[in-house]
């Protein structure tokens, strides 16, 4: 079978970016998703603002021009299917990469996916952490009026809704959520909304909690969850509120029994951060990489978009040195 220079798992715009060094480079590569095309920005809110500027989400050099400063997500999607078909990236999408293992001879990996099976002698691992929500582990959390994905505040119209968190998730669902006339209320593990909440949105959250149209209990956590109500801890005792949904902001999580199973060593810590090498991003494994916000750990806020689009060219400029070396 052929054997690619380098097989990249996701399509999300890190693996795009590493997609378009790879093709630059005149490297065989493919990349393999298994959901749509950066399908991660797919599932986000469907009418969400970036806190990025345009220019910080451009890949591999292609303007990305948006109406505002922070572009939407509709806009995301066009301009990086457009980077993707314009450049005829080759990519395999809805089709998840199981497993990797070193061949036989331990001079290459095998891939194993749910389409098929590839063998390659680089592997690039940018799989992200939209996929595994952090649980807040109460009864009642699998009632299917429970959601980790928030998409379109039209659906709550008129209901009782609860978001739990105060990142930007949550306060975009809340704010989002109450202006399309939900009784919005919030609880907040901290004593205050988060500090990374977009600059221009934090003034509207705090101003609502004041005035008393979102109504937030600080420094409380939830206890359990039932058809029509929610049993909530505050720090003035335990409340019952009515509720008939539950938007559970509490982020995200990277596959980590994906990394473990192929081998990559991840710190003891609550962290667990992947093992890699900063300046190629190679990790304990000869010829596997990583990219991407997937290299954070459970710190998915450290790397974003802007931050770790580099990694594509760290990564291609080794796998390019380490064939000159072989070759000469
Ligand atoms: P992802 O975009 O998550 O891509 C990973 C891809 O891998 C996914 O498409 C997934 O389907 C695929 N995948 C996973 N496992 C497998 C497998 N086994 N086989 C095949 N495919 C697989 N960042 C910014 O820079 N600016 C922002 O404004 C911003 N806003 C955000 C808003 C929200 C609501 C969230 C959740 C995140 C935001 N981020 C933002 C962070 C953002 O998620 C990342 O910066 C960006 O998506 C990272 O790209 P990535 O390619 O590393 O990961």
């Amino acid at each position: 079978a052929n054997t690619y220079d380098v097989l990249i798992i996701g399509g999300g715009p890190i693996g795009l970016a590493c997609g378009l060094a790879a093709q630059r480079a005149g490297l065989n590569y493919v990349i393999i998703e298994k959901g749509c095309l950066v399908n991660s920005l797919y599932n986000y809110p469907l009418n969400m603002t970036f806190f990025s500027t345009s220019e910080k989400l451009e890949i591999g050099g292609v303007p990305f021009v948006s109406i505002s400063a922070k572009p939407t997500r509709p806009e995301a999607l066009e301009y990086y299917r457009r980077v993707a078909t314009s450049h005829q990236l080759n990519i395999q999408l809805f089709e998840e990469v199981e497993y990797v293992l070193p061949n036989e001879e331990e001079t290459a990996y095998d891939i194993k996916s749910t389409k098929g099976v590839y063998a390659a002698e680089n592997i690039i691992i940018a799989t992200g952490f939209y996929d595994i929500p952090n649980l807040i582990r109460v009864p009642g959390e699998n009632l299917p009026k429970v959601t980790h994905y928030y998409k379109d505040p039209h659906f709550y119209a008129t209901q009782h809704v609860l978001v739990v968190g105060a990142h930007n998730s949550a306060v975009d669902a809340a704010l989002e959520t109450y202006r399309k006339g939900a009784k919005v209320t919030m609880v907040v593990r901290e004593a205050e909304i988060g500090s990374r909440v977009k600059y221009w949105v934090k003034p509207d959250i705090e101003n609502r909690i004041k005035e008393g149209s979102i109504h937030a209990y600080f420094n409380s956590t939830v206890q359990a969850i039932r058809p029509t109500e929610v049993d909530i801890i505050t720090p003035e005792g335990p409340l019952t509120i009515p509720n008939d949904f539950v938007i559970a902001m509490t982020g995200y999580q990277p596959n980590f029994r994906f990394l473990e199973n192929i081998g990559i060593r991840l710190s003891k810590d609550s962290k667990k951060y992947p093992s890699y090498n900063s300046n190629t991003m190679e990790t304990n494994l000869t010829g596997i990489y990583l990219a991407g916000v997937i290299c954070g750990g459970m710190d998915t806020h450290v790397w974003f978009i802007e931050n770790s689009r580099e990694h594509a060219d760290k990564i291609i400029r080794h796998i390019k040195r380490r064939e000159e070396l072989r070759n000469s």
